[in-house]
């Protein structure tokens, strides 16, 4: 494969892109740049195609430019593009996003998960009079000051533990004190939690989780784990804050909320959402159990939340349009299936080429990665996973015309078909082998 074009482009773009890129995730050993995606195929600039699994990091869940969404977004923005004011598109939406999210009682639009992320913890602090939050390692939760601690490390030792981990930083520029605004557990020890929580219980605005945690490995809940987060929030009056931007309108139609019949105070949603437009959105109960305001402080104003862009029509249409389609073409046990049959082939695979492919995952995404391990159920368990062999089996398949994220995460779409899943097994069958006999 030839990426001339995309190397002269990427000199290019050094030059005025800060790193060439627009989001740091994009950063890569190859920069690529893409011209055109349709279905479950993008093609780069050079005329490379490649069967696509990573989705543009997960939103595009009908493929590359589903023409219902295009013509949505076509039709709505002829009619103007931002009103900033009400329009009847943004009421349907909410309304059917009340009808399919379980906590969605009281919502708001933003443009990033991030925002609605950041809006989240400000509003766990007002309900609550409490400041600080607790996260997990390894989940991610955005960008911004308060959530940038946490996120990853360098290695295992680096975090400390498992019951005082160390605060690890992800970035410079964050304020002083930050380390102080939250409590930071590994994930899926409901004993620990349950101990941490009773300790500082006074402090403990909100507990915050993804509902799979997928930005390393994809980890599922112990079961129990959602259930016991729940009652630990009830019984000491802390904000349960439910991180969907991955899970929503993955795992179904309302969720990993519906998915495992757990309940949330609040949640947000973006990414498969709206097919790749900017829209996520916050919404919660209305009031805690036990009686105090949670997103009626955002309705009467005693929390802040604006944004001069949100519920634009194109997004909004195409998320109308997303919603619509998934549910009028009952996407999502196709989505299992296919997921299914990709795991299967290729642990399949992998044991023929005698490699030690961890397959982890629900279907709609899933992850691999090279350890003996036959299980990994928090953020120090990856570290046992081989990250190099990992980026050697990415991008050869890469160079055979398989795209998947380069941290081992796959995501299916409706437009992938059995013959896109035989032909992803088939090429990574051949890197496996390739690597076994190297
Ligand atoms: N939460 C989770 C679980 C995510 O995976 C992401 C993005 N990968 C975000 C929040 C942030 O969303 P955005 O990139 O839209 O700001």
């Amino acid at each position: 494969m030839q990426h001339e074009k995309s190397r002269q482009l990427d000199e290019r773009a050094r030059r005025v892109l800060a790193g060439g890129v627009a989001s740091e995730f994009r950063k890569s050993a190859q920069p690529l740049f893409y011209e055109s995606g349709r279905g479950s195929r993008i093609t780069d600039v050079d005329g490379n195609e490649y069967l696509d699994f990573t989705l543009s990091q997960g939103p595009l869940i009908l493929g590359h430019s589903n023409p219902q969404v295009l013509q949505a977004v076509q039709e709505y923005s002829e009619r103007g593009q931002l009103f900033a004011g009400q329009h009847l598109q943004e009421l349907e939406l909410a309304e059917k996003l009340h009808e399919l999210i379980p906590c969605a009682e009281l919502m708001r639009f933003s443009l990033s998960g991030s925002e609605a992320d950041h809006t989240a913890i400000r509003l766990a602090r007002a309900t609550t009079g409490k400041e600080k939050f607790l996260r997990f390692e390894g989940h991610y939760h955005g960008w911004f000051d308060n959530v940038a601690i946490g996120v990853s490390a360098p290695d295992e030792a680096a975090l400390g533990s498992r019951e005082n981990p160390e605060k690890i930083r992800w970035t410079k520029g964050l304020p002083a004190r930050i380390e102080e605004e939250m409590i930071v557990l590994p994930w899926n020890d409901l004993e620990l939690l349950e101990q941490t929580v009773a300790a500082h219980q006074d402090e403990i605005a909100a507990i915050i989780t993804e509902g799979v945690m997928c930005n390393n490995g994809c980890i599922p809940p112990r079961p129990g784990f959602l259930q016991g987060i729940r009652d630990l929030c009830d019984k000491y009056g802390i904000v349960f804050i439910l991180d969907e931007v991955i899970t929503g309108f993955r795992l179904g139609m309302g969720g990993a909320q519906k998915f495992y019949d757990i309940v949330p105070d609040l949640a947000i949603f973006g990414k498969a959402m709206a097919s790749g437009y900017p829209i996520s959105v916050l919404c919660g109960r209305r009031k805690m159990k036990g009686g105090k305001p949670l997103m009626e402080l955002i309705e009467k104003g005693e929390v802040i939340h604006a944004g001069t862009m949100n519920s634009n029509n194109p997004s909004v249409a195409a998320a109308l349009a997303t919603v619509q389609v998934l549910e009028a073409e009952n996407v999502h046990p196709r989505l299992f299936e296919l997921g299914q049959s990709l795991m299967d082939k290729l642990r399949e695979a992998a044991r023929e080429a005698n490699q030690p492919l961890l397959v982890q995952g629900l279907g709609p995404m899933f992850h691999t990665g090279f350890t003996d391990e036959t299980e990994i159920n928090d953020y120090r368990g990856t570290f046992a996973y081989d990250k190099a062999k990992l980026s050697h089996f990415i991008g050869a398949m890469h160079e055979r015309g398989l795209r998947v994220i380069g941290r081992g995460l796959w995501y299916i779409s409706a437009a992938h078909t059995e013959a896109d899943i035989d032909e992803a097994a088939n090429i990574a069958g051949e890197v496996l082998r390739e690597m076994g006999s190297a």
